[in-house]
């Protein structure tokens, strides 16, 4: 499967885009160059979102605003 780096939003989201155009996320940790946590626009696997699972963290509101940015030009 190959994933294609399509945008960086607000750079807290890395956005991959597979073959059949489902979007898909990821998050670059600060703390460990290279990893990053899985995010999509409902869950995130960030230290924020397992803290305070109950608020939308950052990466998920960036991952909503680039779908509904998508949503706009597609
Ligand atoms: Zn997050």
């Amino acid at each position: 499967m190959s994933h294609v780096i399509v945008s960086n939003p607000g750079r807290l989201l890395k956005v991959f885009r597979d073959d059949a155009g489902r979007y898909s996320y990821g998050v670059p940790s600060s703390c460990r160059a290279g990893v990053y946590y899985r995010c999509d626009a409902n869950a995130c696997a960030c230290p924020s979102a397992q803290y305070r699972p109950w608020k939308v963290c950052r990466h998920m509101e960036a991952a909503r605003d680039f779908e509904a940015r998508e949503a706009l030009v597609s």
